[in-house]
Order: C-alpha cells, then structure tokens, then sequence
C-alpha cells in the first residue's frame, strides 16, 4: 500500500478539501498510473451532494473522478497490455466478475458484481474506491482503455464519460448521415452529443436554455439551434425527429421533448436528474414512439468510441483548472456556466 494526494468531501455539505489516501501496490494484473488530467462530470457533484441516496448512497469521504488519463508507472507481472511510460485512460469502472453474461458480452457496465472508479466496495483495501481527483491510481488491466495519441489530453480525459455515455446511445439508435438528431442540453455530455451527431453525418439540432451557448453549439457541429424556453421555436419542430438524446442534469418538462420526436422516434435519457420525470403517456402513443435510457457502455465500445475519436480527432471542449478551484468549478456547473468541460490538471496537486 502507498499513499496518494487527492481531493475528498466528508459530507454532503462539505467543500472538496486536499488529502491523502491509500492505494494498493499494483498486484499480478494491475496498471499503475499516474493522473495527468481528470474531468469534472456532473454525476461527480450528484454523489458528492448524495443527491443519488435512492439508488447509490454516498460513503463519505469521498474522493470523486472517472473522466482519467495518464501514463503508466508500474506493471503488475502478468501485465501484457501496457509498459510504464505508456498513455492509459480508466472510466467509470475498475472491476466486475468477468462471468456473467453481461461480462461475457463485454456489457461490464450491468455486471451486478460492478465496481465502480469511485463510491464503490473496495475489494482490495476495503471501505470504498477513490477516483481521478488524485495523483496515482491502479486498476486492473482489463478496465485500462488506450488513448490514440494524436488527442489532447486534459480534451481526451471526459471523453471516459461523456464520450461513451453520449457515442453508445447514438450507435445503438442508428444515428447515421441525414438523420435528424437533437440534443438537450449542452453541457459536458450534450457538447460531446453534438460532436458525434455531426461525426456520423446526422442533422444536429440542439435545445439549449441558454442563448449565449448558440454561436457555440454551431461551431460544435450543430446545424440548427434552439432556445427551448421559448415554445414557438419548439412547436416548430414537432414530430421531426428520429432521435433525440437528453443530456439534462435538473428537473425539465420531457414531454415537451417527446412530442418534437417523428414516427417511431426515440428519446434515450442520459441526464440523471434526481427528481422522477412525469411522462404523458399520449406523448408516446401518438406516433409509436419510445423512451429509453442509457448507462455509460461497456469497456469494448469505450475502446472502440476512444478509437472513433482518434480517427475523427474529436476530444472535448475543455477548461483546464487546478485542482484547488474544484468548488469553484461546481458552482460554476450548477449555473450551466461551463465551457463545456472542465478538466483538472492534476500537475497542480503537487503544488
Ligand atoms: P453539465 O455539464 O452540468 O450539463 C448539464 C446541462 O443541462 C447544462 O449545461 C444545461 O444546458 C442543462 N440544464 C441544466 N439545468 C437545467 C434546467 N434546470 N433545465 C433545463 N436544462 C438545464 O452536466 P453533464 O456532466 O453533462 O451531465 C448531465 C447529466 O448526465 C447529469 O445528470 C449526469 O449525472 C448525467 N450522466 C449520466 C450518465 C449516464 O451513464 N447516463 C453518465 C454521465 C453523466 P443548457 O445551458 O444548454 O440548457
Ligand atoms: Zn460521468
């Protein structure tokens, strides 16, 4: 066991304060690596604030972060995928049994036996794990992803989350060249949203409630930009849509969504807002449409989303920050102040 700088919370009331936690000596099969660039996912914030208590309870400390890349240290000697000195990223999952059949169907994201990067029972230190906002980690080679390198990286770092969570939904959908495809909400994922939209050739609307974003999102990749407070702007897009994905992190209207959708249109929910949405169920019958969600993915198509980006040079749209602004940088998220990620330089834990 060694010792790590990182960032906890000891409540849900509490700010993000520097500390030190343990990390195992990387065993057989375990991937050193030391944090270069971690990003700032909302869901970071719902678990510090325990705003997700219904499904997973927050243990205190916490030390939040699955948005991590940096470059490996140390080898366990079974080790065959990596060498120290080599650029490795790690999600949201570090661990599952490897035997179920969502395992076996490389789905580790539904693996009952999950252990997650952060908030989740640590197998081998006991309590739970700790995440990215730290200097050092060590994970399993088979939950280590590579990083194709011609992609920045504090850019590379959300697309651990964001990337996945927004590209496996598209993929399973069918977004394709000339679809019709909106996003709502462009925050970290709904940035990411757009970017794969355009990169599979769709027609990109995004629904936005924040007009000073509207330059922005065309540049991102959007054709068409709409301020969803304003309800004739929405009317005029009813019943387009083949897909829409909802990036939300707050209480919204989703029925004002389900109606823009076309025949057999889909809505997949990314957004995890703690309230339950009410849904009409007209909204869903008029035009044998459906609504669905999606969690992250799967360490393959991690894998294969990471080598999409390579090859289409996507990455995100960060803000680098020094650790020491992480409360900053909540409260800046909470008012949808963020462009469109952040991303911790962790070179400033050192400091
Ligand atoms: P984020 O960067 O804070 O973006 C959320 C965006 O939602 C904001 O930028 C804003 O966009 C919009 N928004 C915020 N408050 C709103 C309100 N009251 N009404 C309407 N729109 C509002 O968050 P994120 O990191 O992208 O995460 C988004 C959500 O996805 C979070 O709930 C997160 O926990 C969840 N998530 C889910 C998964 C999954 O596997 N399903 C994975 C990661 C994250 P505009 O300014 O454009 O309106
Ligand atoms: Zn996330």
């Amino acid at each position: 066991m060694y010792k790590s700088k990182a960032y906890s919370a000891a409540s849900a009331t509490s700010p993000l304060i520097g500390t030190t936690i343990p990390r195992r000596d990387p065993s057989e099969h375990d991937v050193q690596i030391e944090i270069l660039f971690c990003g700032i996912c909302h869901s970071d914030l719902h678990s510090v604030r325990n705003e997700w208590s219904m499904f997973n309870p927050t243990i205190y400390p916490i030390v939040p972060g699955h948005e991590i890349v940096g470059r490996v240290t140390k080898i366990g000697s079974a080790v065959t995928m990596y060498k120290p000195g080599d650029l490795a990223a790690v999600g949201c999952l570090v661990d599952s049994d490897r035997t179920c059949p969502h395992c076996k169907a490389g789905l580790e994201n539904f693996c009952p036996n999950l252990t997650l990067t952060f908030n989740s029972p640590d197998k081998h230190l006991g309590g739970v794990t700790y995440g990215g906002y730290s200097d050092s980690i060590v994970v399993d080679e088979r939950f280590v992803l590579r990083v194709p390198l011609n992609l920045n990286l504090a850019g590379a770092a959300p697309l651990l989350c964001a990337g996945i969570t927004t590209y496996s939904p598209m993929r399973r959908w069918g977004v394709i060249k000339d679809k019709k495809v909106g996003i709502v909400g462009l925050g970290g994922l709904g940035h990411m949203g757009v970017k794969f939209a355009h990169a599979l050739g769709a027609h990109v609307v995004v629904f936005t409630t924040s007009p000073n974003k509207k330059e922005d999102a065309l540049r991102l990749g959007a054709d068409e930009v709409v301020i969803s407070r304003d309800a004739n702007e929405m009317k005029k897009h009813a019943g387009r849509f083949d897909f829409i994905l909802d990036a939300v992190s707050a209480d919204h209207d989703i029925n004002a969504y389900l109606n823009l959708l076309g025949l057999n249109g889909n809505l997949t929910m990314v957004g995890a807002p703690a309230k339950p949405l009410p849904v009409s169920a007209f909204s869903l019958i008029m035009g044998n449409r459906s609504f669905s969600g999606s969690n992250i993915g799967g360490i393959p198509e991690t894998q294969e989303m990471l080598d999409f980006c390579g090859k289409h040079n996507i990455t995100a749209d960060v803000e680098v920050i020094p650790i020491q602004k992480i409360n900053e940088a909540y409260e800046r998220m909470l008012k949808s102040d963020v462009k469109y990620r952040f991303s911790i330089d962790m070179a400033s834990l050192k400091a």
